[in-house]
């Protein structure tokens, strides 16, 4: 539990409606029609393909789907920018969850974080990636590398880009600060949304750089 939690109004982050006695973090209407994916127990699914041609990675996995205007893209806002990070955590918690389910369970040596430029990081006082990390490690058996993934370059809120700026303001904007550590290993990468892939590809891109590495990649939502 983060402070932030305690003392903020507790308010549903998806409909906005307060939170009764007994819910924790989002109403029960909202979780119980929480748009899941299943893509933790399906090969082959629309995440994973948009990957398919452009980068190896092996498995994509993530917890929701929904249109970027969806009420539920709310939760990573609130995460991201609310400073919600006992949300964060939660929603690791339930993807870690569905994908012990689904068998992913023990199949990586470490958990990657998508990193923030350090500046970023300062200014939120967390990355959400991490956090996220962590809860979904603590569920699947796997620990979390931190630090070995580095952002380079600041780079501006993508939101309003197209996608085609978006993977090209995101090449060379990572690296890996020691190889050695990744070579021979099978890595998940975690971010919080997949929306195109840019942000993604380009951490993978990188860690496959290492010999022998294999990387497959968990996020909280994939928005379409
Ligand atoms: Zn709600």
């Amino acid at each position: 539990m983060y402070f932030a939690d305690l003392i903020l109004p507790r308010i549903c982050p998806v409909c906005g409606r307060m939170l009764l006695r007994g819910e924790r973090y989002m109403c029960l209407y909202c979780l119980s029609d929480l748009p899941y994916s299943y893509f933790w127990s399906w090969r082959g699914n629309p995440a994973e393909n948009s990957f398919a041609g452009k980068i190896g990675v092996e498995m994509v996995s993530t917890l929701l789907i929904y249109r970027q205007e969806s009420p539920y893209s709310k939760i990573v806002h609130a995460f991201k920018y609310q400073n919600r990070r006992g949300l964060c955590s939660y929603m690791g918690d339930m993807l870690g969850d569905k994908m012990a389910e689904g068998g992913w369970a023990k199949s990586f040596d470490f958990i990657i974080p998508v990193p923030l430029h350090p500046l970023k990081r300062w200014m939120r006082g967390y990355n959400q990636a991490e956090i996220l990390s962590e809860a979904l490690g603590e569920r699947i058996g796997v620990p979390v590398l931190k630090g070995v993934l580095q952002r380079k370059r600041y780079t501006k809120t993508q939101t309003r880009k197209s996608a085609q700026e978006r993977l090209s303001g995101m090449s060379g904007a990572f690296r890996v600060r020691d190889k050695n550590i990744l070579t021979g290993k099978n890595l998940l990468l975690v971010d919080d949304v997949m929306t195109t892939g840019a942000t993604l590809s380009a951490c993978a891109g990188e860690i496959l750089r290492s010999q022998g590495s294999r990387v497959s990649i968990a996020a909280l939502a994939f928005a379409e």
